[in-house]
């Protein structure tokens, strides 16, 4: 006890230096994702009244949701400027990425969970936590609506509302079923945790049904089909570690049953993996039909009952059914509904998911910020602004740009209009003044407005919309909660880009999201790794570097001893097959 008792302390003394090592070791700029680290602070400082006091003076941040946005904007905002409150009905972050692991056993569900309110005590409890929904948000008042879902037999009211300065909205996705009949009845969802756990048990429950005595070979076989609606990530990897948790652990448990077992990923493209690297893609095909994986593409789900799927090709619109004993359904996400209600009266109608612009403010209203999967960043096209970067650009008026002035308002253009940068780079182009040629190449020594336009009308084509990515979600909460702890400094200093449709320059910079890569596991020690640079790696030493970021990626040296120990538990003992 003493020696766990000293390593306890070696371990809380000395956390953050581990910490780094373990990320440098790990080659964390692959990863894609970003680190919540602990910190540093010591907690339990008791507030004093001129401490409240002060406190009521500060402008009040709400944020709903403590996911991967959530958690990254909490984990920096100075707390001496702002006073913050968080709303949630989950009192814990979860490292959804190994969320696919829990399924099977390979994780335990509690090893990748922190309890907010771990989070907090680490800051000083600088920060209140309410366990609750926000059911509806009030722009025009600056007020949310909220009601705690913790048991009916308690007393008290469950209802709340809080008045905000600043209000984030990180509330996230839910599944999309694009009302597909049955679907909500019939099939599993792979997106909280409590859906991994009992995924978990239904996988079980399908093999022993199919032991029980009296039932047909063809029935075993039912029961024994495995469906993934969705060749996403998600998908694959959930379809890679059933297949590593049935030949590692249970077919020695049901060897009665093995050769009925069958896993089948239907996909509507015509790949899996399609947002990948097409080599990626075509070694995820490759290493699934060599483990019997059986990967069906070009087909839509019509409908879901309780034994089977009704299908349709889409190439002839031909009639199929899937029979199934268990189906997993991961193909995409929308809004939840109180985004939606909240989009209605910002006049965001039409849209599917909440517009924000480049600096993560909800379009359409004041002081509301949106960020992760909940939302979506609309980047200005340099068609819309072409005339006033003309003039803005033409500093002596003469209604025709120089080489010089153009130069001048490149800088300017690149951290505004990403889309120009991006182009640049696609094309090879390494100066910017290269756009201004005429159709037969020769450079133009001073533009006309039209010529202007001839130059730029390509570059819109290469805007993007973000991935919904806890990468992208850990970003935009890290910019955020800087431009806050800034906000003083930076309205005296702007050190935004020039403004092109009136004067001055922006209060801050664009938000601009870095892809460090991104991995997809493929079951038998094997994964794939987009990199930066277009790197692509796969193979055994990239499950290796999966190991180590994911490893490195957690949230608390807690969290990350669990996850390790549970690695290393299922190398020695395999996966617990309970159905518990
Ligand atoms: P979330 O993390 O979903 O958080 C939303 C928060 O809002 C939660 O705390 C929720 O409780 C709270 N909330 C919900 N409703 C309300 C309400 N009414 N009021 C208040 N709070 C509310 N991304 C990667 O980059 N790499 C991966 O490997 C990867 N793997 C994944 C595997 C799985 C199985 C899944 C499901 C996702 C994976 N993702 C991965 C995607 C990633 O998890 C999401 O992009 C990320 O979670 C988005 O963060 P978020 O903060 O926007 O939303
Ligand atoms: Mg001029």
């Amino acid at each position: 006890m003493r020696i766990f008792s000293q390593l306890s302390k070696l371990i809380n003394d000395h956390h953050s230096s581990y910490s780094k090592l373990l990320i440098l070791l790990s080659v964390s700029g692959s990863g894609g994702l970003i680190a919540y680290s602990q910190s540093n602070k010591d907690g339990g400082n008791p507030r004093n009244i001129g401490q409240n006091q002060r406190d009521q003076k500060k402008k009040r941040i709400v944020v709903l949701g403590t996911g991967w946005a959530g958690i990254s904007f909490l984990k920096d905002i100075d707390t001496s400027a702002y006073n913050v409150q968080v709303v949630s009905p989950r009192n814990y972050f979860a490292f959804t990425p190994l969320l696919p692991s829990v399924t099977c056993g390979t994780v335990e569900a509690r090893s990748i969970v922190e309890p907010i309110r771990n989070i907090m005590k680490k800051r000083s409890g600088e920060f209140a936590f309410w366990e609750a929904e926000c059911l509806a948000i009030d722009s025009r008042n600056k007020r949310i609506h909220c009601r705690s879902n913790i048991k009916e037999n308690l007393v008290g009211s469950n209802d709340f509302s809080l008045e905000y300065d600043y209000l984030i909205i990180a509330l996230g996705a839910q599944v999309n079923t694009y009302d597909t009949p049955g679907v909500l009845e019939h099939c599993h969802f792979l997106k909280e945790l409590e859906d991994a756990q009992m995924i978990r048990r239904s996988v079980i429950d399908c093999f022993e049904k199919a032991v029980l005595p009296d039932l047909s070979d063809e029935e075993r076989r039912t029961n024994l089909h495995f469906v993934i609606v969705g060749g996403g990530p998600t998908g694959v990897e959930f379809a890679a570690e059933l297949h590593d948790f049935f030949v590692e652990d249970v077919y020695k448990l049901y060897p009665s049953v093995r050769d009925l077992v069958k896993i089948t990923i239907i996909q509507s493209g015509d790949h899996i993996l399609n947002t990948f690297d097409a080599r990626i893609s075509s070694f995820a095909e490759q290493k699934f039909q060599r483990d019997g994986i059986h990967v069906i593409t070009g087909s839509r789900v019509m409908s879901v009952s309780n034994d089977h799927l009704n299908m349709k090709t889409k190439a002839d619109g031909k009639d199929f059914y899937v029979p199934h004993g268990m189906v997993v359904w991961s193909t995409g996400i929308g809004s939840r509904p109180v985004v939606k209600d909240f989009m209605k009266t910002v006049d965001q109608n039409n849209r599917r998911v909440l517009a924000t612009d480049e600096w993560l403010r909800v379009t359409g209203c004041k002081d509301v910020y949106a960020i992760g999967d909940c939302a979506t960043v609309t980047q200005r096209r340099v068609k819309e602004d072409i005339l006033n970067i003309f003039e803005s650009a033409d500093e002596d008026n003469s209604g025709t740009l120089t080489v010089d002035e153009f130069r001048d308002a490149t800088k300017d253009i690149l951290i505004r209009y990403p889309q120009v940068q991006l182009y640049l780079k696609n094309n090879h182009i390494t100066d910017a003044t290269h756009l201004l040629k005429d159709k037969d190449g020769n450079e133009i020594k001073e533009l006309t407005i039209e010529q202007f336009k001839t130059a730029l009308c390509q570059v819109d084509s290469q805007t993007k919309s973000l991935p919904a990515t806890a990468a992208v979600a850990a970003q935009q909460g890290e910019y955020l909660s800087s431009c806050f702890n800034r906000r003083k400094i930076c309205e005296l200093n702007p050190e935004g880009p020039r403004r092109f449709r009136s004067s001055g320059r922006h209060t801050f910079r664009p938000f601009c999201y870095k892809h460090l890569g991104q991995f997809a596991p493929l079951g038998g020690e094997q994964a794939a790794a987009e990199l930066p640079g277009d790197w692509v790696s796969m193979g055994h030493s990239t499950q290796w570097l999966w190991y180590s970021v994911y490893a490195s990626k957690q949230v608390s040296w807690r969290t990350r001893i669990l996850v390790v120990s549970d690695w290393v538990r299922r190398f020695i003992f395999g996966r617990d097959s309970s159905g518990i």
